[in-house]
């Protein structure tokens, strides 16, 4: 079997990044549904889980002393404190497991951690930035999932704001404003990512 480093050199990773509530999650949703040769990079979180979510599905649900180790062996392509406290990453052995069941692994991050997995991987990743239409609509979506506080929707707005200013570092940008038509156009930008003809997808 390959190393892990060289695998980083070669293997192909899509990077699926946005301001919390711009859509970014029914995005990957649509993708994964649609293409079977690409796969959820579950990651490790510290967050409690919410009431439909899985462990190993939707997260690895970790301790933070943990999550403390893994940094320490340096098991983690990134990691970051999405939200005060709270520690989100990517592990090598995630990617791993989905470039060894020859898939293509597809990461849905925040901004930051996104920047850091294009710079470890400028070749061989597509990174899509997925914009809300505005923060007043991204504001709209957040209160209608209600899985908020309004302390940790104040939070995500804030970031979100901060968040936008770095859309320019990604190799493509999807306006969020009707979902069938930003889905199509993340489709269309893997396949051609990825060199599928038509009839793959
Ligand atoms: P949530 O708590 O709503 O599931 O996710 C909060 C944010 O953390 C989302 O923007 C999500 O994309 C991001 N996130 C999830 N996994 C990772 C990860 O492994 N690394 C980084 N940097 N962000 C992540």
């Amino acid at each position: 079997m390959k190393s892990f480093s060289l695998q980083m050199a070669t293997q192909k990773l899509i990077i699926i990044t946005a301001p919390s509530g711009a859509g970014k999650t029914s995005i990957t949703h649509y993708l994964l549904h649609k293409y079977p040769q690409l796969s959820f990079s579950v990651s490790a979180a510290t967050r409690k889980p919410r009431a439909d979510e899985q462990n190993g599905v939707d997260y690895y649900f970790i301790s933070p002393e943990e999550f403390q180790h893994n940094i320490e062996k340096e098991a983690f392509i990134e990691w970051e404190m999405v939200y005060e406290g709270k520690y989100y990453g990517t592990l090598k052995s995630e990617l791993q497991r989905i470039w060894n069941e020859s898939k293509i692994p597809v990461l849905d991050i925040d901004v930051q951690g996104a920047i850091h997995v294009r710079k470890q991987f400028p070749e061989t990743s597509l990174s899509i930035f997925i914009d809300p239409p505005s923060i007043e609509e991204l504001k709209k979506r957040l209160e209608q999932r209600k899985t908020e506080s309004l302390e940790s929707m104040q939070t995500r707005l804030n970031k979100a704001e901060y968040e936008l200013s770095f859309k320019e570092h990604f190799d493509k940008v999807i306006v969020n404003d009707d979902l069938k038509k930003a889905c199509n156009e993340a489709g269309s930008a893997i396949k051609e990512f990825l060199g599928w003809q038509e009839e793959v997808g």
